[in-house]
């Protein structure tokens, strides 16, 4: 035990942490030159292609050091908001952090709150300058931002280079000598944490836990205190570039175990596993079920395929017990189902996983944030708005609250009007204003969820010119005034292009809206009439006007042969297109509301 250093990597997205780790492995033997392949922890296809790390893995590596060997269990932590409580549980898992701060580009907002889940946990924090390579690195400026941050000495930062791998001996240097060895009790009950979950078809599910006290063996009987479901530990090891099976994993190691568990949903991040004979009395503080933020519909895009899109959801919610569904059936789009998301990055990639893995294509509508109703009739009784059709008639309805975030925003101080300004847009309040250095702010804002869910980090990232970093977490609900903005197209209500609105903005969003859907619908061969409205009254009206004849003849004309290739070619790309009474909408006008400017 004594020999163990269990640590994470905390930096802000694109400061280097995946090359970094890459270059720790390399170094250490954890991986060959054969083996290697460029960011080897991010191992998901979609992972690699967008550079970010999505779920968390673990690796060990083993070190000669004076004399000793050391086993090293590097816990990766994804790198995205959406995932932030697996990144609370990755980081209870470890007694210290690498912190990487680029060269160039500073202290960031990640970089920040991920330090303040350190701190919580109480890990040892080394810091690390990386990039130090790079022409525009500003090492004694960086440094200094460092040591104010810290409260360091600024011997204590370690210059480094993931790309030429300067520095790397140094840091596993400081690893060994800094972060303390695991504590606990190797004779006490078993008390493991689960930090990480990962779906394999053959295998089913594998869970990654730290030992806190006692031991794992295989072949026993353990339970999820949780769930409060017990299993035979079919198989337990740890985890190098391949998984190691052993016959048993002791106090203070980090390894994964396979029950024959099939759904991620039994494998909750953050639950205790204990033994079921000999069960600790409590379990480990922190575990909390993760709730959905975001929610939206999925339809295909073939109404025939709804079968086929229930079975995919199924397989993928199998491997993300943070997908959560329900059917729905909208009058516009007919039968899909109403989906919970982390986020808008985890909407993304379910959307972009039932394209590649499952060959599906659909039709997303608006996202919304959950929304809290009261009646009248029933002022206590929550009525959960997921989905606009949910929102209670405006006459019966007593109150509405949302969710709110509190944000924290670094940029340079030229920008703190325009930032500023676009936050209270945005319905923020300002909490905090401080300067890091004279050139670098950081704000602190409560805004509501919702805003940030619509456009706000495009936004910011143009009023910045590039110069703001973000990241948030959730504080609860309050009090708000909603709407539910329809809209009609030649006459009829759209039920998949209703939104929820705050009322103070849903006139100027429904005009919007109409602006936008009118750029958007393609032409016809009819004046299609395009409305908002709130209840009964119409807000604003916009028309896509008919084609004119001859055009018409154009497109439409010609070779009868080529023609019905061009059918069939479309058909093959399955456009995603949804004729709906006697209007073509594309996909694009059902996130209309999202790219309003
Ligand atoms: P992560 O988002 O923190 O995991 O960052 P990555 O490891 O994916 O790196 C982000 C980008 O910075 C990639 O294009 C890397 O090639 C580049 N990069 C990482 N480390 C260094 C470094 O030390 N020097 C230079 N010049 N580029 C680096
Ligand atoms: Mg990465």
């Amino acid at each position: 035990m004594k020999n163990i250093r269990n640590f994470c990597i905390i930096a802000h997205i694109d400061h280097g942490k995946s090359t970094l780790a890459d270059r720790l492995l390399g170094f250490t033997g954890a991986v060959t030159q054969r083996e290697e392949q460029a960011q080897l922890l991010d191992n998901m296809d979609l992972e690699r292609e967008r550079g970010i790390t999505i779920k968390s893995h673990a690796i060990q590596m083993n070190y000669h050091y004076e004399g000793e060997d050391y086993i090293l269990n590097l816990i990766d932590t994804p790198g995205h908001v959406d995932f932030s409580y697996e990144v609370s549980r990755s980081i209870a898992a470890c007694e210290g952090a690498l912190l990487i701060v680029d060269a160039a580009q500073s202290i960031q907002a990640q970089t920040i709150s991920n330090l303040y889940l350190a701190l919580e946990n109480e890990l040892e924090i080394i810091p690390v300058l990386n990039k130090v390579d790079l022409p525009s690195a500003n090492p004694e400026e960086v440094t200094d931002d460092i040591v104010d941050l810290l409260d360091c000495d600024p011997e204590d930062v370690i210059h480094a280079s993931g790309k030429t791998g300067f520095g790397v001996e140094n840091i596993l240097k400081a690893i060994i000598e800094k972060i303390p060895a695991p504590q606990g009790n190797p004779e006490a009950p078993l008390k493991a944490l689960i930090f990480d979950s990962v779906y394999n078809s053959y295998r089913g599910i594998e869970t990654y836990f730290r030992i806190i006290d006692g031991s794992i063996k295989k072949g026993e009987k353990i339970k999820f205190m949780a769930t409060g479901k017990d299993y035979f530990a079919d198989e337990v090891g740890t985890l190098n570039l391949r998984q190691s099976p052993k016959k048993e994993i002791k106090t203070g190691d980090v390894g994964y175990l396979i029950t024959g568990i099939k759904t991620a949903s039994e494998v909750k991040v953050g639950d205790t596993i204990t033994s079921l004979v000999n069960p600790t009395a409590e379990r480990i503080d922190g575990f909390e079920n993760v709730k959905p933020m975001v929610y939206a519909g999925i339809y295909p895009v073939d109404t025939e395929d709804y079968e086929e899109l229930r079975a995919s959801m199924e397989k993928l919610q199998l491997n993300d017990a943070s997908l959560v569904f329900q059917p729905e059936s909208s009058a516009a789009l007919g039968f899909g189902f109403r989906c919970g998301f982390l986020g808008m990055l985890h909407m993304e990639i379910i959307q972009e996983r039932l394209e590649r893995e499952f060959d599906m294509t659909v039709i997303t509508t608006v996202p919304n944030v959950s929304y809290h109703a009261f009646t009248k009739k029933q002022p206590d009784q929550i009525i959960m708005v997921n989905n606009p059709t949910d929102l209670p008639d405006p006459s019966s309805m007593d109150r509405v609250e949302e969710p709110y975030i509190r944000a924290s925003i670094i940029t340079k101080s030229d920008f703190v009007g325009q930032v500023m300004s676009l936050c209270i847009e945005k319905r923020g309040e300002i909490v905090n204003q401080t300067y890091l250095t004279t050139e670098r702010v950081e704000l602190i804002f409560d805004m509501p969820l919702a805003e940030i869910v619509f456009d706000f980090y495009d936004r910011l990232k143009t009023v910045s010119k590039g110069y703001a970093s973000f990241d948030y977490h959730p504080t609860g609900m309050r009090p708000s005034k909603l709407v539910k903005v329809d809209i009609l197209l030649n006459g009829s209500s759209v039920d998949a292009l209703s939104a929820l609105i705050h009322a103070d903005n849903a006139h100027h969003i429904g005009k919007k809206m109409c602006e936008k859907l009118k750029e958007l619908i393609p032409r016809q061969q009819f004046d299609i009439p395009i409305q908002a409205a709130i209840g009964a009254k119409i807000i604003s009206r916009e028309t896509t006007k008919a084609l004119r004849k001859d055009v018409t003849a154009k497109c439409y004309g010609g070779d009868i042969s080529r023609k019905r290739k061009l059918l069939e070619k479309q058909k093959k790309g399955k456009k995603r297109m949804r004729q709906v009474g006697n209007v073509e909408i594309p996909q694009e006008a059902f996130m209309a509301v999202l790219k309003l400017n």
